[in-house]
Parts: C-alpha cells; sequence; structure tokens
C-alpha cells in the first residue's frame, strides 16, 4: 500500500541546455547534488556527488549546457524542468565582456581608457531576474580568473549586505549557490532607508561617494581595471526611478547597459544615451524562471539579511551584546529640518529642508530595534562622505542610567562612535 509515499530521494534527468527550477518548500531545507554530468546553479559549477543543502523558500535554477541528472532529497515548494530559457543569450553576453577584458588587458596601462575593462550596469523592472543575471556574469568572469568588481545599487534587495546600504566588492571567486556573496571587506555607504524616495539626493550623493572610491581603487589596480563592473540596480523604472538609473549609468560611466524584459525602458535609453560616448544599449530577455515576489515576501527577506548580518547564515556566527553609555556614542540622521533659520533667510523666503544636512539625534526610546550604521567618519561632517565599518542592532535603551545595548558582529569597542540612523528597523525573531 501506500500509494501516495514518495520516495525520499528523487532523481532527474536533464537534457542539455534545460533548467531544473525549483522553489524549497517553507518549512525545511532541501539537500540536491549532481549525480552526473555537468551543471551549475546561476553561474557557479555543481561539485560532483557532494550533497549541497539549500534553506527553505530559496528559489534557483539547475542549468546544464551538456546534460545531467541531478538527485534531490527532501519537500520542495515547486520543482520542473524548463527547456526554454535565455542563458545561451546571456552567455553570448559573457563571451563579449570577456573578449573586451582581453582587449583591456593587453592595452597599456597607462591608458585609462583601453586598459578599462567593461562597466556592465543591468536594468529592469522588479522580478525581472537582474541579481540573478549580475550574479551569473559575475561567476563566469570569476571561473575564468577575472576579478570583477560588484556593485549593487538595490537598497530594498541587495545582495552584499544589510538593506538600506548601496555596496561594492571584488569577486574572486564563482559565488556560492548557497552561501551567495562572502561578507568580507565590502565597500558600504548607509542610506538608511529601502526606498530611494525618502531621500533621493541622497542616494544621489552616496552613488557618487562609491563611484569616485571605486575609480580611485582602479586607478592603482590595473587588474580589476581589466576585470571591470558588473552593476545591479533597484527595479524602479518609472520617473524618478528612471532618472536615477541614468545618474548611475553616468556616474559609474557604464559601458553596456543590459536591459531585462523591457521594450519601453530599452528604447527610451536607447535614445538617451545616443550622443554620449559609446554605450552599448542590450535588451536581453527575462527568464520564465524568474519568481515574483510580493510586498511581504521582500520584506522577510529584508528581515532575514539583517539577520544573516549577526547571526550568520548558519546561525553560525555568535554577535556580541555591548552596554555603552549615551554620552560615548554620536548618532546622526542625514536630511530633513530646516537648513537655516528663518530670521536668516530674505523676507518671505521658506526655510527649505537640506536633504544632506547631518543632524544630531538624541538618543532615546525611538532608538529602539533601529539598524545603525558604524561610520568611518572622524567628524561629523565627513559622514555623507565615509563609508561604514559595519552596522549595529539597538536592544535595550535605559533612560534612567543612560544606557544603550546593543548588538554587534563583535565584541570589543566599535570602530568609531559615530553612528548613522535612518529608518531601517529590524524585530528580531
Ligand atoms: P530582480 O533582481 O530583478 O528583482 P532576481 O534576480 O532577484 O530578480 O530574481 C527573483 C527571484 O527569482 C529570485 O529569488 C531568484 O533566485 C529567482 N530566479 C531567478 N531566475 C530563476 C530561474 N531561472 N529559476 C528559478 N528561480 C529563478
Amino acid at each position: 500500500g501506500g500509494s501516495n509515499v514518495t520516495p525520499a530521494i528523487k532523481q532527474v534527468k536533464l537534457e542539455k541546455e534545460c533548467e531544473l527550477r525549483i522553489e524549497v518548500g517553507n518549512d525545511a531545507p532541501l539537500r540536491l547534488r549532481l549525480l552526473s554530468g555537468t551543471a551549475e546553479i546561476f553561474g557557479t559549477e555543481l561539485p560532483p556527488e557532494i550533497w549541497l543543502n539549500f534553506p527553505p523558500k530559496l528559489k534557483f535554477a539547475v542549468f546544464t549546457w551538456f546534460g545531467a541528472t541531478i538527485e534531490m532529497d527532501g519537500a520542495t515548494e515547486t520543482d520542473y524542468t524548463a527547456d526554454e530559457t535565455p542563458m545561451v543569450s546571456y552567455v553570448n553576453v559573457h563571451a563579449i565582456l570577456d573578449g573586451r577584458r582581453d582587449r583591456a588587458k593587453k592595452s597599456p596601462s597607462d591608458d585609462p581608457v583601453l586598459s578599462q575593462g567593461p562597466r556592465v550596469i543591468v536594468v529592469g523592472p522588479t522580478d525581472s531576474g537582474k541579481s540573478t543575471l549580475s550574479r551569473m556574469l559575475l561567476s563566469w568572469a570569476a571561473k575564468q580568473g577575472w576579478k570583477p568588481t560588484f556593485v549593487d545599487l538595490d537598497i530594498g534587495q541587495g545582495s552584499i549586505t544589510v538593506p538600506g546600504s548601496i555596496a561594492a566588492t571584488p569577486i574572486e571567486m564563482p559565488i556560492d549557490p548557497v552561501e551567495g556573496i562572502p561578507l568580507e571587506m565590502p565597500l558600504v555607504y548607509f542610506y538608511g532607508h529601502t526606498s530611494p524616495s525618502n531621500n533621493v539626493e541622497l542616494y544621489k550623493v552616496l552613488v557618487k561617494e562609491l563611484a569616485a572610491i571605486l575609480e580611485r581603487q582602479f586607478t592603482g589596480n590595473t587588474e580589476s581595471r581589466a576585470a571591470g563592473m558588473v552593476i545591479n540596480t533597484m527595479g524602479w523604472i518609472e520617473g524618478v526611478g528612471y532618472d536615477l538609473l541614468l545618474h548611475a549609468i553616468r556616474t559609474f560611466q557604464a559601458n553596456v547597459v543590459l536591459v531585462l524584459g523591457q521594450e519601453k525602458l530599452c528604447s527610451m535609453l536607447r535614445d538617451v544615451l545616443k550622443g554620449e560616448p559609446k554605450v552599448d544599449v542590450v535588451k536581453l530577455q527575462r527568464s520564465g524562471g524568474v519568481v515574483s515576489r510580493n510586498a511581504k515576501f521582500r520584506q522577510k527577506t529584508r528581515s532575514s539579511r539583517t539577520r544573516e548580518y549577526f547571526y550568520g547564515l548558519a546561525n553560525d556566527l555568535s554577535p556580541h551584546s555591548n552596554i555603552s553609555n549615551f554620552s560615548d556614542l554620536f548618532v546622526y540622521r542625514v536630511g530633513g529640518g530646516p537648513q537655516a533659520p528663518r530670521s536668516a533667510l530674505p523676507i518671505g523666503a521658506e526655510p527649505a529642508a537640506d536633504p544632506t544636512r547631518v543632524v544630531a539625534v538624541n538618543i532615546n526610546r525611538d532608538l529602539l530595534h533601529t539598524v545603525l550604521a558604524v561610520s568611518f567618519a572622524k567628524e561629523p561632517d565627513e559622514i555623507i562622505s565615509s563609508n561604514v565599518a559595519g552596522f549595529i542592532y539597538v536592544t535595550d535603551i535605559d533612560i534612567q542610567r543612560k544606557k544603550i545595548t546593543y548588538l554587534a558582529p563583535s565584541a570589543g569597542e566599535l570602530p568609531s562612535k559615530y553612528l548613522i540612523m535612518g529608518s531601517l528597523t529590524w524585530l528580531e525573531t
């Protein structure tokens, strides 16, 4: 009997250029291994025969160029095989980028134009597969020995550090399909909100700062210069979102714009960038495997990214709880508040809020459950132009004793007493 008893282990045979699309179940992880042939997950090859553990809810695809047999152990929300994918067009883009990297490497290193490898920016609406395509291009490049720089401008669903940040990091190895991008020493700027509309001007300023630092690093490093960048963007492509895309393209001097599944955006960008020094705007098909995530799911993802920062993906990190006096920490927020007192303005003029004004924040109960960035700034007026060392999470505010309790990734003193507050909060669960 037991007709509805499913065998624990399921085998799937994949023909060439097909992929197995999986959504891991909600409650339990999934074990998966490559039994024979070759296959990759978003550009990273699977090791033969070794069982890999995928956490609940993860959505991914195992793709094979030449055919493979996969074994799965555990329940999935969905799993199905697709024989229509845009992978050939994606790998063709990779081949062109690789050619450009080779040319850059062979050029005289004192020629700033010729020695610059491709600067690729991936744009498109939310859930078009931008992060996934970025990841594949980076992993394929790393597999060939390049160390391209990954820039993530997505403050909502970024994959380098906690939400509310923009960040960059060199990718030295194909990205681990489970662990994602190693949280080593990324270059991070804290914006503090998960939507750019909170402070558009500040977002632009931080994008400029990040681009300027990378530009300086590239000057001294011909290897990373030749490898170039892959820049992931937000899914906001209308109105101000469109302006921010153009701003990012120009600020990073991107020379390849990959547009995922959006005819209109593609032709708009082609038109507007026509006059500019050689920028290729390339339209690519969106993969049918990309899963749409609703607002609630996105919120959950943000929350688990924050959790991962402090506790690690597999709860393998132990953050430290520290207590400081109010007087030992200086909390700032950026923007808001009138720029000048009314008395200093011409008669009739209204004081305007300065979006990049740094304002001191009194420590009170409002800070409870906020995620604060620890700035590298040495003075408050350096806060906007400074990247951040990391983050703390406020777990208690004791008004009477003037003590603040917070979680930090490691023990010991914070690298700086200047903290940046935005609207980012987290409820530890
Ligand atoms: P975007 O960056 O445009 O918002 P993502 O690249 O993050 O979109 O993709 C959305 C979700 O779809 C992610 O969870 C990703 O892992 C999943 N996904 C992307 N491509 C595939 C695919 N071919 N098969 C299964 N899941 C996929």
